[in-house]
């Protein structure tokens, strides 16, 4: 199983639950703790907090990378993934302000899940993922003697997790699909590593490759989906995750190669064919040769 824990240096407490558990939690403005949670942060973001910050804030997904992420390795040799970068020399979030988030109404999911974890899962087995939850408790953090019980499937409507969650499945399931395809497929190429990366969280620079001449040079996009790319962010986002599932995993998004970069692409797979099985039958004609000299 795969799991991808948004408080990965958070003390979580062990036991996983589905939606219907009961928590007891309540945060809200005047709480001793307040902003605590903020002073130092370990946020992971999803390709959909990036849209939504990035817009919030006016500026490119190129931009906010550059100014408010680090990148991180989600897995060993594996897919990247982008964190909240916090201030210069501290551990605060640049978001925070002495009146709460600046942010708030585009925080990222993993602050609207808290103190709640959510655990995607997926077993070798099946092809549908599945969401689990545990609990964080923290000692700063007082919400949990409050006195208010909420079933996590409302903490999450409340929260307006329900639409975040939902934009981020694709990305999700690209991860986990990497997680359990596992060493076998060895180390992906760095090119690959890069088109993840543009793919998932640099949308307006995917924008650029997916408009540009040479893309539409090898796919055969309708020219309203193209259209649609250029001012509906979520929809591109969408068409990223397709794009990925499709060239990274061999799946088959229905995202058209025109015919003759579809031939080239069939030569070039035969000629890299040929090529191996030339080599590997010189070195074994030279193997044969030494064994005869010797
Ligand atoms: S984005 Fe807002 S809620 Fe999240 S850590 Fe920063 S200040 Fe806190
Ligand atoms: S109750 Fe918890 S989540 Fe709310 S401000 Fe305090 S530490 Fe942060």
């Amino acid at each position: 199983m795969a799991d991808d824990n948004p408080f990965p240096t958070s003390p979580v407490m062990p036991e996983m639950f589905d939606g219907d558990k009961v928590i007891q939690f309540s945060c809200h403005k005047g709480i001793a703790c307040f902003n605590a949670c903020c002073k130092n942060i370990d946020i992971s973001l999803t390709p959909y907090d990036i849209l939504r910050l990035k817009r919030r804030l006016g500026i490119t997904s190129t931009e906010f990378l550059e100014l408010f992420t680090l990148p991180y390795e989600i897995e060993k040799d594996g897919i990247a993934g982008v964190k909240l970068r916090p201030v210069e020399g501290g551990s605060a979030c640049q978001f925070m302000t002495d009146e709460g988030c600046s942010v708030y109404e585009d925080r990222p999911t993993a602050c609207r899940y808290y103190p709640v974890a959510l655990l995607s899962m997926r077993r070798q087995d099946e092809y549908v993922d599945r969401n689990a939850y545990a609990l964080v408790k923290e000692e700063h953090c007082l919400g949990h003697l409050e006195p208010r019980s909420i079933s996590v499937d409302d903490y999450r409507k409340e929260q307006g997790l329900t639409d975040y969650d939902e934009l981020a499945r694709g990305w999700r399931q690209l991860i986990l699909k990497k997680k359990s395809s596992g060493p076998s497929i060895g180390k992906p190429s760095k090119r690959s590593l890069q088109l993840f990366f543009m793919s998932c969280y640099d949308i307006d620079r995917f924008r650029d490759f997916v408009t540009s001449a040479s893309f539409n040079l090898l796919y055969d996009i309708a020219e309203d989906e193209r259209a649609k790319w250029q001012t509906d962010d979520v929809a591109l986002m969408q068409f990223a995750f397709r794009f990925l599932r499709q060239v990274l995993f061999g799946e088959e998004e229905g995202i058209k190669m025109r015919e003759a970069a579809a031939e080239a692409r069939r030569r070039q797979v035969q000629d890299n064919r040929l090529r191996l099985e030339l080599e590997a039958a010189e070195k074994l004609a030279r193997q044969e040769d030494d064994m005869a000299e010797d």
